[in-house]
């Protein structure tokens, strides 16, 4: 058994924190520790993390912004990696833009529109780094951000060690709210991180972009209850109609009314738990599953979660 504190040092220098409460890292604010945290501030440093731990064998994760996830309470046993990655590449002559997995998308959102480069503007509000956002298929109700992705750079597992490959939109298999890499996380050894996108943007004027993502910003405001803490949507919908849409059938089956310690469900729309009072992870995950029996009673549909538990539960 390697002394996991002086490796990480070794490796990563004093960057490396140990013990870090993974609450102040996700949106919903609950979880433990982290028993080793780094954030990794460019693309070397996160490929350096990661070979670090695998290396060694020992579990990671990636974090993004923390707006998709429940750490349990019990926390991560191994190395988180916030990825903090930040540079995005803009060439004049092209409509094609490279960004770090961990730009967040409002920061790309608004540095492309002052470049007359557009498109992806409908995601105007959703919280989300570009690497968070590719790997869960982010979107609003007309489109996801996979429509505008070219391609994605990866570290990927080849023959026992790690390697970095480029692989086309249709490598990611994009679907709603899922792509490849969420859809065979914990089936495969290792699971591809991507390292950064190639976005194929749309030339439009500064000011037709500002007015379309306040579109879709006052849109959000109007159906989501921002003000709260939450982890966005909770459940997928389980079809595209209204009558199937996760907030309906919660609602429908009267999930607003439930409670599990500090945990509840939005009163504006019932896909969005909510961590009303100092709510435990044990709390959401158990409030989630009352919801979800209450749904399947009620409707007869079994709901999939959009969000990921992570760590020991
Ligand atoms: C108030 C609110 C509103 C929201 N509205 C929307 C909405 O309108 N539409 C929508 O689609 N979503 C919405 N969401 C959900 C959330 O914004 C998205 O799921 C977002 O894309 C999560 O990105 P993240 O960077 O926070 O990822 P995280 O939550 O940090 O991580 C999510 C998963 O992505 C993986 N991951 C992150 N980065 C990488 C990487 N570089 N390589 C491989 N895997 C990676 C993580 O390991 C984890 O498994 C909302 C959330 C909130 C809190």
């Amino acid at each position: 058994m390697i002394d996991k504190e002086n490796y990480f040092r070794r490796e990563l220098g004093e960057d490396v924190r140990f013990n870090v409460p993974l609450k102040d890292f996700v949106s919903l604010k609950v979880g433990g520790v982290a028993e080793i945290f780094y954030e990794a501030r460019d693309v070397e440093a996160l490929t350096k993390a990661i070979i670090a731990a695998y290396k060694e064998s020992i579990p990671f994760f990636i974090l993004g912004g923390g707006y998709n996830i429940i750490p349990s309470d019990a926390g991560f046993p191994g190395l988180v990696i916030k990825n903090i990655s930040n540079n995005i590449i803009f060439t004049p002559e092209s409509s094609v833009v490279i960004s770090d997995s961990g730009v967040s998308l409002g920061k790309l959102i608004n540095l492309a529109a002052g470049r007359d480069l557009g498109g992806i503007e409908f995601l105007s509000g959703v919280p989300s780094t570009v690497g968070g956002a590719v790997y869960g298929n982010a979107g609003s109700s007309s489109s996801t951000i996979g429509d505008f992705v070219k391609s994605v750079t990866l570290l990927i597992e080849r023959d026992n060690r790690l390697v970095i490959e480029k692989h086309d939109k249709e490598w990611m298999q994009f679907c709603y709210r899922s792509s490849r890499l969420k859809k065979n996380k914990g089936k495969e050894k290792f699971s591809p991180v991507i390292l950064s996108v190639a976005i194929q943007m749309i030339r439009r004027r500064k000011d037709e972009i500002m007015q379309s993502m306040k579109d879709a910003m006052d849109h959000k405001k109007r159906n989501q209850p921002l003000d709260e803490i939450s982890a966005g949507s909770f459940f997928k919908n389980p079809g595209a109609s209204e009558e199937m849409a996760a907030g309906y059938l919660l609602d429908k089956s009267g999930v607003k009314k439930l409670r599990v310690g500090g945990a509840a469900f939005s009163q504006r729309h019932a896909n969005f738990l909510i961590n009303r009072k100092k709510a435990t992870a044990e709390d959401v995950r158990l409030l989630a599953e009352k919801a979800r029996l209450l749904v399947s009673e009620k409707c007869g549909i079994n709901l999939e979660e959009e969000i990921e538990y992570i760590g020991q539960w």
